[in-house]
């Protein structure tokens, strides 16, 4: 199975974005969907997958960002004021689980681009208002001309190994019995090897050596990230936990990580969701 939202249907049809004809008849075809959102939560259809609106229902004052093309078909998001914060609402968990991968791709997008949109309305270069332009796909600034693109930022997740055992751990924040694989941001001047080390360090105090790349997948959740899953070799397996970051970590065998994936009675610990990149990871590894 592919990472959580991943595999998107849409052409981004990147051509269109600065091409005003091209686009101002992709504005102005019946056919147009339009993304049905909640605030910043997507509504599901009664058969489990995304709302779509018609371009008719739509007021005619809205901002719209194009998501993409399908069967030629233009998918629009109309830009919502709403601050989505770093976690999920009930509504969402919820959401997701019914969500077809392709839906939870498209959904993901368009919740980056929106948080991007809202939190760039004004000229980081001057201070002055910023306009959407290229099919909203970047903002420009009316004073200064600066352009703005929506940016995506790095976080690396992942699995020090050591033994055959791997180190997941849990915060406060997560279901009773969740544990997962421990992540952080990138920092300005790292690579992802280094990033790895240092957050497995930082967290755990478990020194890696060697850095494997996994797969990745956007997160769409407090912005636009692109979690990069990877497994680290461990240099030893006592922990030293930064309570700041974690409330507990252990090391757990394949078994055990099985048990997990596949929900057994009896599990030592309770697994993330299909849709997070760590449950992608685990899967990876117990079948290594
Ligand atoms: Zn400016």
């Amino acid at each position: 199975m592919n990472p959580g939202f991943t595999g998107s249907p849409l052409d981004r049809a990147d051509r269109v974005r600065n091409d005003a004809e091209a686009y101002g008849a992709l504005l102005a075809d019946w056919r147009a969907r339009i993304l049905g959102l909640d605030g910043l939560d997507p509504l599901v259809a009664s058969e489990g997958g995304l709302l779509w609106h018609s371009i008719a229902e739509l007021t005619g004052s809205e901002e719209l960002i194009l998501l993409g093309l399908s069967d030629g078909k233009p998918h629009f998001v109309p830009l919502v004021e709403a601050d989505g914060g770093m976690f999920r609402s009930p509504a969402i968990w919820r959401a997701l689980t019914m969500l077809p991968a392709e839906d939870a791709a498209i959904y993901g997008t368009a919740r980056s681009l929106i948080e991007w949109h809202n939190g760039h309305r004004f000229c980081g270069k001057c201070g002055h208002l910023t306009e959407m332009f290229r099919a909203g796909w970047g903002r420009k600034c009316g004073n200064c001309g600066k352009e703005h693109f929506p940016r995506t930022d790095p976080v690396v997740i992942m699995l020090a190994e050591y033994e055959g055992k791997a180190l997941v751990g849990r915060q406060t924040r997560f279901p009773p019995g969740n544990y997962s694989a421990l992540a952080g941001f990138l920092e300005p001047g790292e690579s992802i090897e280094e990033a790895v080390r240092r957050e497995i360090h930082e967290e755990a105090g478990v020194t890696c050596g060697a850095v494997r790349y996994v797969t990745s997948q956007p997160w769409p959740f407090g912005g636009a990230q692109l979690m990069i899953a990877c497994v680290a070799d461990a240099q030893d397996d006592a922990i030293t936990l930064d309570t700041d970051e974690l409330e507990d970590a252990m090391w757990v065998t394949k078994d055990e990580a099985r048990a997990a994936l596949a929900n057994e009675e009896g599990r030592r610990f309770n697994a993330p969701p299909p849709f997070a990149i760590a449950h992608s990871l685990l899967k990876h590894w117990v079948s290594a």
